[in-house]
């Protein structure tokens, strides 16, 4: 047996043994995905490598069981003797099909993807991903003093890149959609930078989706239509967002999605009663922890995952399920 084997070994028998005085309180790890890629920068944390994202399903696949978001609630009620995982990823882009959807068949994994709906055929990356392009990848004017919406926006270079991505971030996230593409037209004749052109970045395509989620292992939930950031929108604004977002789903697909997810995270009591009125049956949000039987089903924690090794990821579930 090999030192690392033994080290495992020893774990795994911590990790029963607390997995045992837990079955009282059933509690579930929602795994927060957004990308399986190793893009050239990754500024917002959302990408983790092919061969990582393989390891870790590895450890799921030996350790744990994944089950379907839609079960959740019918598993927290019943008695389990391997951690219970669902895995989910957000926004939609091409690398879910191209590189994660082989590796979940490969280890008959379910997953649930939360589409953000507009971006489907749009063939433009998404606007996050071009800000930190610009910020991160030019040589940029020594200085910017610009409108974002209805705010003014003065930044020096000696701030550095990434004071002037997150302002830009909390500016543009207020905004709908044309107009962010306004100022990101703005900003990029202003940087002399022109987007890069990275298929796997893109928006999945409407026939792209439904090759994602044909064989059944991947079912779609709702992210909204434009990803909006709710708790800075009017509810007729967010009410229209989630009846086009739904309605675009069921086209895609067939069926209506159950689940939704907040764009950024981010919600308050009027965008979960939207959500609840928009008839989802439960919705999930950023906020870090394991689903208990008390936890509200309109706001269910999950656990963003990093673009670690299969042994981190190992080490940082079990973190999780012995706390
Ligand atoms: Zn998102």
């Amino acid at each position: 047996m090999s030192v690392t084997a033994k080290r495992w070994w020893g774990k795994a028998r911590r990790w029963t043994g607390r997995l045992a005085r837990s079955r009282a309180t059933p509690r579930i790890a929602v795994l927060m995905y957004h990308r399986v890629a190793e893009p050239v920068n990754d500024p917002w944390k959302m990408c983790v490598g092919p061969r990582r994202f393989s390891e870790h399903m590895t450890v799921l696949a030996q350790h744990c069981e994944v089950i379907g978001l839609s079960s959740v609630v019918s598993r927290l009620e019943q008695p389990r003797t391997r951690p219970l995982v669902v895995v989910t990823f957000d926004d939609g882009y091409r690398d879910n099909l191209e590189v994660a959807l082989p590796i979940l068949e490969k280890f008959e994994l379910p997953a649930t993807l939360f589409l953000a709906t507009d971006a489907v055929d749009a063939a433009e990356p998404w606007w996050w991903d071009v800000l930190a392009d610009l910020v991160l990848e030019t040589s940029l004017p020594p200085a910017l003093d610009m409108l974002v919406g209805e705010e003014r926006l003065v930044w020096r270079l000696q701030e550095g890149p990434d004071e002037l991505r997150g302002r830009l971030w909390e500016l543009l996230s207020r905004l709908d959609v044309s107009a962010i593409t306004g100022v990101i037209r703005h900003l990029c004749q202003w940087a002399g930078h022109e987007p890069r052109h990275d298929p796997l970045r893109l928006p999945l395509s409407g026939e792209e989706i439904r090759q994602l989620t044909k064989g059944g292992l991947v079912s779609l939930g709702c992210h909204s239509a434009s990803h909006l950031r709710m708790t800075v929108r009017d509810a007729s604004t967010c009410k229209e967002e989630l009846s086009r977002s739904i309605n675009e789903c069921r086209r895609l697909v067939g069926e209506r999605p159950s689940a939704f997810a907040f764009p950024f995270g981010e919600y308050d009591q009027l965008s979960v009663e939207l959500v609840k009125a928009a008839g989802f049956g439960m919705a999930c949000t950023s906020d870090e922890g394991l689903v208990t039987a008390s936890s509200d089903l309109f706001a269910l924690p999950r656990l963003g995952v990093g673009n670690w090794t299969g042994s981190y990821f190992d080490a940082w579930l079990r973190h999780y399920w012995c706390a």
